[in-house]
């Protein structure tokens, strides 16, 4: 019992989340700070804040948020002892987004993966008969999608960036691999048999048929996976 405090502190903080209730009321506060490393930097006071916290976005720069009534000023130092993550922050997110479309994100890329993307992998997985575990939109540059041995499938945001035939080519790509887990013979005829059930579904289908050329060319084992993989390391992930 000695090592307990006597006495627990008094709370003088307003942590209750009944003060959630009063956050609007308080106003936005923002101002502009020029770093002579990062150049434009924007400030904010925020009600919610508890901590000094810094968040680099792609476009719209750092953003440092300090608490309500704490002074700009610790934000700014805040930031300049951070100034070298903040710049490296930066200029990976200027790279990732070198090969984007203006106007384009990682973040609004993530926001259509995760509106498109899910439904499909429900659709083909309900045709074909595959149960999977979950699904997740990641963002790396390692791979397009994967598919864990408990059943959960990760999608890149980047298929966004690539023709339709291309994403289902991913998305049958896992879910095969709910059935073979390796790239055996086994699971590139399996796959290769959904690709043509897919492909007859689709026939009607412009970007579909643009690929036609390439796989009645094509002299692999499995043409329709082998020209779809190919097709798709035209493209990077960023
Ligand atoms: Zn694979």
């Amino acid at each position: 019992m000695r090592d307990l405090p006597a006495k627990k502190p008094a709370n003088l903080g307003i942590k209750s989340d009944k003060t959630k209730l009063f956050v609007p009321l308080f106003p936005v506060k923002e101002k502009v700070h020029i770093d002579p490393v990062l150049g434009e930097v924007r400030l904010r006071k925020s009600a919610r804040a508890r901590r000094i916290s810094i968040r680099v976005h792609p476009r719209r720069g750092i953003l440092v948020t300090v608490p309500f009534y704490a002074p700009y000023a610790m934000g700014i130092a805040f930031l300049e002892s951070r100034r070298e993550w903040a710049l490296a922050a930066l200029e990976r997110a200027a790279a990732r987004n070198a090969d984007l479309p203006e106007g384009e994100d990682i973040e609004s890329l993530r926001a259509k993966a995760k509106a498109a993307l899910p439904p499909r992998l429900a659709d083909l997985a309900a045709r074909y008969g595959f149960i999977y575990h979950r699904v997740a939109i990641k963002h790396n540059t390692s791979n397009w999608g994967s598919c864990s041995s408990k059943g959960n499938i990760n999608l890149n945001l980047n298929l966004m960036r690539v023709p339709v035939p291309l994403q289902d080519y991913i998305l049958l790509h896992e879910l095969t691999h709910l059935r073979h887990p390796d790239h055996g013979p086994a699971f590139h005829a399996e796959l290769e048999r959904l690709l043509a059930d897919h492909f007859a579904q689709n026939a009607e289908d412009e970007t579909f048929q643009s690929f036609l050329p390439a796989i009645r060319a094509s002299r692999a084992r499995f043409p329709i996976g082998h020209t779809l993989e190919k097709a798709i390391r035209e493209y990077r992930p960023v």
